[in-house]
């Protein structure tokens, strides 16, 4: 499995690790502004379709993983059912074989954050299924991207580039906590909670 971030202009290859996913999206695409346009208010549209991941459940997942950023920084994310006009879209969709289970387009104007509808995608950190990925812990990390923050070196980090490592079952181990090395960017760029 291959692991892949397009942002902007950038096409970004990816490799596969023994321990799991590897972001390869490079630092110097993200600025040292903010991405974000109002930080009081940005939109995020879940696109209904694409996935046999129930609605409900995906809405759960992603909705958990934005209050977790929103807990740490002063962006408010609130849901949307209007696409045109959200600042990230959520969507599932079927990508070519070897290319991205999940990728991230970029601002300005509206960030597209997919997650591959043929990736094996755990929806609960108990018992996920074999060779499967974290959807919230995936889902995490593409929203640091998405607000504009780059890796960081500790593997620990939400926003290190190996997005999941699996145990020696081969499951996945989660990585849903923010630490202070990701929120301090992110801090940095929108202030604190508020
Ligand atoms: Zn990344």
């Amino acid at each position: 499995m291959s692991y892949l971030v397009f942002l902007g202009f950038f096409l970004l290859a990816s490799i596969t690790t023994l321990s799991g996913q590897r972001c390869i999206a490079r630092n110097i695409i993200f600025p040292a502004t903010a991405r974000v346009r109002n930080v009081g208010r940005v939109k995020f549209y879940l696109d209904p379709t694409g996935t046999t991941i129930p609605f409900y459940i995906r809405k759960r997942i992603f909705t958990k993983a934005f209050d977790t950023w929103e807990r740490a920084t002063c962006i408010n994310f609130a849901i949307t059912s209007v696409k045109r006009g959200a600042d990230i879209v959520l969507q599932f969709s079927r990508v070519a074989r070897n290319i991205p289970v999940a990728t991230a387009t970029a601002p300005p104007t509206q960030v597209t954050l997919t997650f591959d509808s043929g990736e094996i995608w755990s929806t609960t950190p108990n018992n996920p299924p074999q060779n499967s990925l974290d959807l919230e812990s995936v889902a995490l990390h593409l929203i640091g991207h998405a607000i504009g923050l780059p890796h960081i070196s500790n593997t620990l980090n939400v926003m290190n580039r190996n997005l999941v490592k699996r145990n020696t079952q081969g499951n996945p181990i989660t990585k849903t906590s923010l630490r202070t090395a990701d929120t301090n960017p992110a801090v940095t760029k929108y202030g604190g909670p508020c």
